[in-house]
């Protein structure tokens, strides 16, 4: 035998059992979305490796050591994306679609990023991209903010905790900046290796280490609260004013920085207490130095990732996921002539009868077989196209869970028949939550 085939660490298959899940995440999602005036774009998966280099920055981890960077036959660094944001604001550029506009977007789709593979940190994983092109805020952070909001409460998802911060502009934080390396130096031989490197390359990003051996160090570093710009202040108090009268909770963080270099005053994260060390499921924030920096008119910009492993995780475990759809009619044939009329019989019946869903015995099976795998695929009814029935200019039907006994329908009145046999038997209709 041949060696299998191992998948790639950190990808996964996504099953037809868990796929229920999916849809109805991706379902809710993207008609909230669209209830708040937002359109989905599509970009590519690949992009020159350039443009994560010049929007996410030479210093992250992202693009200092996860990207998934090839030259492709041509000789071109291209780069698997390992977020979204980059792609989208190209895609503006290119399609010359700023000066002055205004795009509500928003785009689901894998990225990758070469992690260490765990719970809920893989190598391709799922994001819903949420952006708001066009306007300086604070009004559309706070939109945009209770529109995650809301999507939990739609999802059935409790305990979410929202965390928000400003960054001010590159200027205050130029002043945070040097007072922190300051702080930092002073205790260089507390801080771990990546903390070292990030000290002379991107010291904010210390303050999101993950180690515990780095959270005293962390806790007593200055804030960046604290040398925030006049404007910026009012941006955020305006902000949490917004998100106060709405009815959305949130807690400030005043250490909550993001991991990626582009962004500017308001940033925020959704978090869980439910899935270990992975626990963001929401980030975001303002970045309205990004699009001029790729070269697009200076355009005022916020927006946020959902990780969709994560929050699928946290359906699943509410239990708010979909029944799986079985058909709503199993077909089962009964002899060679059967055999041979019943594809025709079912198609019919499909075009006549647009949203039944009709399983058709395949693969043979004595009647006896053919009624288990029936009544295992959870129809309400059973079509019986036999020979003798057939002969006859009829077609046998009979309930599946219930003890009623089985009746006959002229072929040529089969679409009426079944109506009226899928309305005794209550047909599965809308799928309810379990
Ligand atoms: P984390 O702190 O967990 O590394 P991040 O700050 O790198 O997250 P973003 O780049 O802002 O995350 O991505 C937005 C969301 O995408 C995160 O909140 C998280 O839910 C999800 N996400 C990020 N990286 C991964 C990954 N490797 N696997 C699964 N989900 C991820
Ligand atoms: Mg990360």
């Amino acid at each position: 035998m041949a060696d299998q085939i191992q998948p790639v660490s950190g990808m996964n298959d996504v099953l037809p059992f868990e796929v229920g899940a999916w849809q109805h995440f991706e379902a809710c999602t993207s008609e909230l979305l669209t209830a708040y005036g937002y359109e989905e774009i599509r970009v590519p998966i690949v992009e020159h490796t350039e443009l994560f280099r010049r929007a996410i920055g030479e210093h992250t981890d992202v693009v200092g050591k996860e990207m998934y960077t090839f030259e492709d036959r041509g000789g071109d660094s291209l780069t698997l994306r390992p977020e979204a944001t980059a792609g989208i604001v190209r895609a503006l550029i290119s399609n010359g679609l700023l000066r002055g506009q205004r795009h509500k977007l928003w785009c689901l789709g894998p990225m990758f990023r070469h992690e260490k593979p765990q719970a809920g940190r893989y190598r391709q994983f799922w994001q819903v991209d949420v952006e708001a092109v066009g306007c300086p805020g604070p009004d559309v952070d706070a939109e945009l903010i209770a529109l995650s909001a809301r999507l939990w409460q739609r999802l059935g998802i409790a305990g979410l905790k929202l965390q928000i911060n400003s960054l001010g502009t590159p200027e205050s934080r130029r002043e945070y900046r040097s007072r922190l390396v300051e702080y930092l130096r002073a205790r260089e031989s507390q801080l771990d290796a990546d903390s070292q490197r990030r000290l002379t390359g991107n010291p904010l990003r210390v303050l999101d280490s993950k180690a515990p051996q780095m959270q005293e160090v962390i806790r007593g570093a200055p804030l960046l609260t604290e040398y925030l710009d006049a404007e910026s202040r009012a941006h955020f108090e305006a902000l949490c004013s917004m998100l106060r009268s709405a009815g959305v909770s949130y807690e400030i963080n005043p250490r909550l920085v993001r991991g990626l270099d582009y962004y500017n005053r308001t940033v925020f994260e959704w978090i869980t207490a439910s899935t270990g060390a992975q626990n963001a499921v929401c980030s975001g924030g303002r970045y309205d130095g990004l699009i001029a920096q790729l070269g697009g008119d200076a355009t005022p910009a916020i927006g946020f990732a959902m990780g969709v492993e994560r929050l699928v995780a946290l359906l699943v475990a509410a239990g708010r996921t979909p029944l799986p759809t079985g058909p709503d009619v199993y077909v089962v044939v009964s002899g060679a002539h059967a055999a041979e009329r019943a594809l025709e019989l079912v198609e019919r019946l499909r075009s006549e009868r647009p949203t039944v869903r009709f399983e058709l015995n395949v693969g043979e099976g004595n009647f006896k077989a053919q009624f288990r795998r029936a009544d295992k695929s959870g129809a309400r009814l059973a079509l019986i196209v036999g020979d003798d029935e057939l002969a006859r200019g009829v077609v046998a039907m009979k309930p599946l869970r219930e003890t009623s006994g089985q009746s006959e329908c002229p072929i040529a009145q089969l679409a009426s028949g079944l109506d009226a046999a899928l309305a005794a038997v209550g047909r599965a209709g809308d799928v309810p939550l379990v």
